[in-house]
């Protein structure tokens, strides 16, 4: 949402003043507070239509039953975020909403979080191991000759070959360690806060290796399949990268494994 000045802003939030009991404005650039309302009395029902907001983010604390929605916004041309805050949400109203966060978060075929997942939590882990001044290291997968699989098998065997590749994603990182998702068709991509170049190598190694060496089988098929990789690490020192130039990064990376024969780490 574009709004031209402030007041534009407050007038368009005002509609929400019934169910927030706070709800302030900030600039992004300056960080600066440019407003902030506070409404004891509002109402403990949930707005679903907010959950409509192109790039909106709900944030459910059950610790503190506190609800808290982000949404990006421009004033004066300038990046703002609009934060609206419940702090007596229901807690059956929060158990729903987090049950619809973890639908819209995830790839129905394999369960790996999904795209729109990418889109939120890369900007939120990259910022978060800046401040601790630690690295960000990234591994962008695709699966060697798939169509081939597809033409051969047919797009059953195709799905399960996608399903099973992501079973080893999952299986070849500890939670802790960071996350996966499915970034497209057979595309995949790692995310691994706090873990510097040579650990995220290492990791790549091995699920390159376990990748190459498992069987599949499925409708009296066995086969094998390959995967090529790109690594990149990021640093605080080079400034925050949007996604969009990350995924440009390792995708010069993967062309490099797919031209000099597949079945590779490139860093
Ligand atoms: P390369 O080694 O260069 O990656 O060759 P490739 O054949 O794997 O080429 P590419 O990665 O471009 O092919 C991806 C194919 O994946 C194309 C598309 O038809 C297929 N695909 C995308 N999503 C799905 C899916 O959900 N299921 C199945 N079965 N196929 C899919
Ligand atoms: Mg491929």
């Amino acid at each position: 949402m574009d709004f031209d000045n402030l007041t534009q802003a407050v007038n368009n939030i005002r509609n929400f003043q019934n169910y927030y009991h706070t709800m302030r404005i900030w600039n992004l650039e300056s960080n600066e507070l440019l407003y902030e309302s506070q409404d004891n009395d509002a109402s403990e029902e949930f707005p679903t239509s907010v959950l409509t907001f192109q790039g909106s983010t709900i944030f459910i604390h059950k610790d503190t039953n506190t609800l808290e929605v982000k949404l990006p916004v421009t004033i004066y041309g300038q990046p703002c975020s609009i934060e609206l805050i419940q702090h007596r949400v229901k807690k059956s109203d929060a158990d729903s909403i987090q049950t619809m966060q973890e639908l819209i978060m995830t790839d129905s075929l394999t369960g790996l979080y999904n795209r729109r997942f990418i889109d939120e939590q890369f900007p939120i882990d990259m910022e978060s191991a800046f401040h601790k001044n630690e690295p960000l290291s990234l591994i962008y997968a695709d699966i060697d000759l798939f169509k081939e699989i597809n033409d051969h098998y047919g797009h059953v065997v195709g799905d399960y070959v996608i399903k099973e590749t992501a079973n080893i994603f999952i299986q070849s990182i500890r939670r802790k360690d960071g996350w996966v998702a499915r970034y497209g068709g057979d595309e995949f991509l790692l995310c691994l806060p706090s873990i510097n170049q040579e650990t995220a190598v290492h990791i790549v190694d091995r699920i390159r290796s376990t990748i190459e060496k498992n069987d599949f089988n499925m409708k009296d098929n066995t086969f094998k399949i390959s995967c090529s990789f790109g690594v990149q690490t990021l640093h605080n020192a080079d400034g925050n990268r949007t996604l969009n130039q990350v995924i440009e990064l390792l995708d010069r990376k993967l062309y490099i494994a797919k031209a000099n024969g597949r079945n590779r780490v490139i860093v």
